[in-house]
């Protein structure tokens, strides 16, 4: 107990404990705002087609607006189901070549959502080193048996499933990882997954709209789509420039998914602007397939100009090391008007921090001629100061 007369310490005073140890270690994180008219080249963002801006795009937002009111008002199970709602998940089922598909407010809450909905005490699930934290959390709520394998490890995953003493058993991987761009092993995954009577869950937020024919992902590239025992997830909110997330699959894990994902059922509906910018962006993407080709020529010259390995998808992954100079990289990047992601731990390994570029459809030669010339610098100066530390 305190002296009467002392103040009474926060139950929060130890924040700042924490803040300062984060610091130290250069793993203190800050929001820096945009601001409309910032004159800068973005390469942190998700917006791999450019599409977040496009005016079409724009348009279908806005009319969803006018017809459908700024929010969805209730739970999709109550009000926050509109004709608009619909219309997507349809679109959405036509274009990845399943029965049905189901969107939720975030590709998160998709990934949370199916998890939990299919997996409980008593189940197994392996999840891929290389998945998303949304799929991590989607293990860790469904209080199954959880088995992480080393990334891209089939063989481990094989293992894993044939000495389970469990019934039901579900493997969960990204298709393109979101750390670096790579390209998981997916058909070696279905293969285990098929053998062992486990469902496969991929991922493909990173791939739809950059790989597979027309931006349909790394499922329809391997001749998967609409396989049994294996259900896509994906998100909005990258290739479609919008928001959302969504689950694809046959009708009857729909069905269940309504009922069941307490991550559905319990958030309010996907905003109608965000379902008619969607709808819209999809329209695109249909429109112009050779988007996807577009974005992945970009990713090829902004890494061969960077001299970084050839990347799979539209991330191009620069490993500096420490989290203090991988920091220091994008901060001389930004200074110079050029955004880009930066990865630490606990996102990546320790040692591995690194920068990531985005790459979009919309960025001609010279933006990305540009984008090299600034990083290089950057990493150059990096190196030097390092070199003269030491
Ligand atoms: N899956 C992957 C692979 C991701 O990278 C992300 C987010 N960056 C998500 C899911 C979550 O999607 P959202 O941002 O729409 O919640």
């Amino acid at each position: 107990m305190n002296a009467p007369d002392s103040p009474r310490p926060s139950a929060l005073d130890w924040l700042v404990e924490a803040a300062r140890v984060r610091d130290a270690e250069g793993l203190h994180r800050t929001l820096i705002p945009r601001h409309a008219g910032d004159d800068v080249l973005n390469l942190a963002s998700n917006d791999y087609l450019g599409l977040s801006t496009d005016p079409r795009v724009i348009t279908g937002a806005t009319e969803a607006v006018q017809t459908w009111g700024a929010g969805a008002t209730a739970s999709r199970l109550v009000t926050g189901t509109t004709a608009l709602h619909d219309d997507l998940e349809h679109e959405l089922a036509e274009f990845l070549g399943t029965a049905s598909a189901l969107v939720f407010s975030s590709g998160y809450l998709a990934n949370v959502g199916v998890i939990t909905a299919l997996m409980g005490r008593g189940d197994l699930i392996v999840s891929d080193g290389g998945a998303h934290a949304s799929l991590i959390d989607g293990c860790r709520l469904s209080r199954a048996r959880v088995v992480v394998v080393d990334r891209g490890d089939h063989e481990a995953v094989r293992t894993a499933l044939r000495e389970r003493t469990e019934d039901r058993a579900m493997v969960v991987t990204d298709s393109v990882y979101s750390i670096d761009g790579a390209v998981a092993p997916v058909a070696e995954l279905y293969a285990a997954a098929r053998e062992h009577g486990a469902l496969l869950v991929v991922d493909e937020a990173h791939a739809l709209g950059v790989r597979g024919r027309g931006g349909r992902g790394v499922v329809d590239e391997l001749g998967l789509t609409g396989a049994v025992d294996l259900v896509v997830t994906a998100v909005l909110s990258k290739s479609f420039g919008s928001q959302g997330g969504l689950v694809a699959g046959p009708a009857t894990l729909r069905d269940h998914l309504v009922d069941r994902a307490r991550s559905f059922i319990f958030d309010t509906g996907l905003a109608p602007s965000a379902v008619g910018a969607a709808r819209a962006a999809l329209g695109v993407l249909r429109a112009e397939p050779d988007l996807c080709d577009r974005v992945r020529d970009n990713a090829r010259r902004l890494a061969a100009a960077c001299d970084a390995e050839a990347p799979s998808a539209a991330v191009v992954s620069l490993i500096i090391g420490e989290p203090a100079d991988a920091l220091e990289v994008a901060r001389r990047c930004r200074a110079d008007g050029v955004v880009v992601g930066c990865f630490r731990p606990p996102s990546v390994p320790p040692g591995t921090s690194r920068i990531r570029l985005t790459v979009r459809a919309d960025l001609d030669a010279d933006q990305l001629d540009r984008v090299a010339q600034v990083v290089n610098r950057a990493r150059a100066a990096v190196v030097a100061a390092d070199a003269v530390i030491r």
